[in-house]
This record gives structure tokens, sequence and C-alpha cells, in this order.
């Protein structure tokens, strides 16, 4: 990395534990600093010694439609002297509410949060004051943020740094969350048989996304919602990467599957950090004030967030954006893939939409077995010669890449060429 990125990090290391906020960031999965970052714009990222990158990870997802998107600018700004905080009902909230129901088929009422942690803590909490029941069902590689009763066996930041299950969560609340691996619906069906009266929720990634991509098996999707009907248990869709990614209504929309309640978060802030859950208006009914569940929060429906929120779901609304993006993002991962054939690598590519991954293994990779065997070794190499190419990827070989409306083809053409020479350094090292 570059002078002033490596000061930064040293100085970091000294002041937060590993130097960042939030820690697949320390790109200790590929044995590299990372660089820091110093300004954004559309498709490029640059960091503080001035290298520019042509960016894959889009802050994890949120950045759909690339950085610094002029709607999103203008209507930041446009908020930014009006206040940043009430804690009091405004307009923009109920805009947004309304922009989220129409988009996302099977939600009738909405709550805003401030992550998409919080999101599925408390669609969890809903889900068992509602049922009344405590048993939690979640799929191996599925990441659904680091509620307690959540981080059990949850995909790339756990995997990334071999952590089974998690020190500081106590064994009871995890003790209550089964998981099962993922596109499984005879594991499942077992389980169902024998705890479905204690379970209250399922909760899934329909288009798992932190363990890279992995697409579901569409029976599987259906069997989930079949057996959760079945034995009174909710089916929580969790789409904070999903959500307006693989389709405009998300996983939902593209399986035609209505899950009882959906979180969401990444693209709806625009960037901003912002969370929602929802789904049908009998079961939001129990949240506090008008039920007696309770959540809250101090920030929650902030108006900047809900102006960039907003803007975005304004930008995604238009008509072309999901085709443009479809278009981009086959081109480029269907690149990837010839350049990595020709050059003599084996990989496989998983696609849905604009996220995708490159996975450099021989067999099909469907759920976290499959992904675990892939050959990571590979994938450090082929990431710091990316980076030295100036591709921005994710720090980690069970990670997706993000494609935006910002994504020219110039950078997709380059990008692609950027692989196949780093695929070429692969096949000559073997
Ligand atoms: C990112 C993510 C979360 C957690 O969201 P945060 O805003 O990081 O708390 C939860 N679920 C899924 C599927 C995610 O991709």
């Amino acid at each position: 990395m570059g002078k002033k990125s490596k000061a930064l990090f040293d100085k970091a290391k000294k002041l937060m534990p590993g130097g960042v906020n939030s820690p697949v960031r320390a790109g200790r999965a590929v044995g590299m600093d990372p660089p820091f970052i110093s300004r954004a714009k559309g498709c490029s990222l640059w960091d503080v010694d001035g290298k520019r990158y042509i960016d894959y990870v889009c802050s994890w997802g949120p950045m759909i439609l690339g950085h610094s998107h002029p709607a999103v600018v203008k209507a930041l700004e446009g908020r930014i002297s009006k206040g940043t905080s009430y804690g009091a009902p405004t307009a923009l909230e109920v805009a947004m509410a309304e922009g989220i129901i129409e988009m996302v088929p099977s939600m009738d009422m909405v709550r805003m949060v401030n992550s998409g942690t919080e999101a599925t803590m408390s669609a969890i909490r809903l889900a068992r004051g509602y049922t009344g029941r405590t048993k939690i069902i979640k799929f191996e590689g599925c990441y659904h943020g680091h509620a307690d009763s959540l981080l059990v066996c949850a995909g790339s930041g756990l995997a990334t740094f071999a952590i089974p299950g998690c020190p500081g969560v106590p064994a009871d609340p995890a003790g209550h969350t089964l998981s099962l691996p993922f596109n499984d619906l005879g594991r499942f069906t077992e389980a169902m048989e024998k705890h479905g009266p204690k379970v209250a929720a399922v909760i899934v990634e329909p288009v798992p996304g932190n363990m890279g991509v992995v697409l579901p098996d569409v029976a599987f999707l259906k069997g989930l919602r079949e057996l959760t009907k079945k034995h009174g248990a909710l089916l929580i869709f969790d789409e904070v990467i999903s959500g307006f990614r693989v389709s405009r209504g998300g996983a939902q929309e593209l399986y035609g599957i209505k899950p009882d309640l959906t979180c969401l978060g990444k693209i709806i802030g625009g960037g901003l950090p912002v969370g929602a859950y929802g789904g049908k208006k009998e079961i939001m009914q129990s949240m506090a004030p008008e039920g007696n569940i309770y959540q809250a929060g101090t920030l929650s429906g902030n108006p900047l967030a809900m102006a960039a929120g907003l803007a975005t779901l304004k930008e995604l609304r238009k008509r072309g954006v999901y085709e443009e993006l479809e278009e981009k993002s086959a081109k480029l991962f269907s690149g990837l893939e010839e350049a990595a054939g020709s050059e003599g690598i084996q990989v496989v590519v998983n696609r849905a939409g604009s996220m995708g991954s490159l996975f450099f293994t021989d067999r099909g990779v469907t759920d976290f077995e499959t992904v675990k065997a892939c050959d990571a070794q590979k994938f450090r190499r082929f990431y710091a010669s990316m980076m030295a190419e100036g591709v921005y990827l994710a720090p980690s070989a069970f990670e997706a890449w993000f494609v935006s409306t910002a994504h020219d083809w110039k950078s997709i053409g380059k990008t692609i060429e950027s692989a196949r020479k780093s695929f070429a350094m692969l096949s000559q090292r073997r």
C-alpha cells in the first residue's frame, strides 16, 4: 500500500482494534493492509496516496447508483441546512414508508432503524413476541448482522477469521438458534418436524451474499414458505443485501415468494446508516406503541438518511435501471469467466442481478460447505494482483462483487483485462 495509507494504518492500529471499525476491512484474510480512502465518485475510489480504483465493493452493497450520485448529493444538500435530526415525525419518513411498501411485495407496514443488524434483531424479537415461541432457525453461511442470537455460523466475517461461534455470546441466546445447511430442504423438513411447534421464526438470506453469492434452489425457498406456514412459524427474508439489488422488489419479487417479515438495509440508506423491517400488518401492529413489543431509536428515520434513501429509490424506479444493471453485470461476469477459461484457471461464477462472486473451484458452489472448499490461497494472489491493477475488491474470498449504474463500459472492459492478467499470473505460478 501507499505511504500515507501505511502511516494511517499504523496509527489506527494503536487506537482501534485491528485499526478498523468493522473487521473484514483490515484485510487480514488476504494478508494485505488496506488502503485508506479519501474520496469517491461514480465507480471510482481514490486512496489517500492518490491511487484510483474501480470499486466493486460499493460500500458492501449500498452504492447501487455509484458514489456521489448527483440526485443523492442534491437531496442531502437540500436537507442539511434544515437540521440534521429532530426526534419527531417528518414527511420524509412517510414518503420512505410509502416507497418501500410500494416496491417490496410482502410489506404492508414498515419500521425504520439505523442498520441491518438492528433490523434483523428487531424482526426476531417481533417474531418471538408475536408467536410466543423462542427457537430460531437460520442457515449456515447466512449473515444477519451481529445480534447475539444470529451470530452462529454466520458467513464471511466469522469464516474469514475462523471464529466458529463467537465468544461473548452467551450459550443461552445462541442455544435457541439452530443452524442448518442452505439449500437442503430435507434437513429443514426434518428439523421442522422435530422442533416446528417451538420455532418462532426461520430467517434466511433468500439470495445469500455473505458467503459470496450462492443461488437458492427455488424449491428450497418454497419449502421454507410452506413448512413455516404449516407449523405456525414466521418466515423472515433478510433482504438487507438482496433488496433492490437482485430485482426492484428483491428476491421475494424475483422468486414470487412472500415472507411474513422482511429486513432491509444497505441500498435504502443511499450510503447513510439505515435499516428497516416490516411485513404483514397484523404482525407489525404488535410493535409499540400499537402493540406491546418494544423497539425504539433516537436517530431512527433520520432526515438525512431518509433523504438519501428516497433519492436512491426514486432513481431505481426509473425505467430501464435494472435492465442496465443486468446488462453490465452479465457482461462483467461472463467476461471474467471467459478470461479465466482462456488462461486455464478454473472458476465458478454465481450471479444474481448486479451481485456476483467468482470462486476458485471446479465444482458447483451451492452452500457453505462448497464455499469453504474454494481455493482461498489463489484468491489472495488474485486479489493482490487486482489491487495493483487498480480494481478494488472485497478483501475476502467469501464476498460478493457489486456492480452499480455508474460502472461504465470502459471500466468494465478494463476490469476484465486486469482479471485476464491476474489469471495469467496465477497460471504461470502453478
Ligand atoms: C449487511 C447485512 C446485515 C447487517 O447490516 P449492518 O447494516 O451491517 O448491520 C444483515 N443482513 C444481511 C443479509 C446483510 O448483508
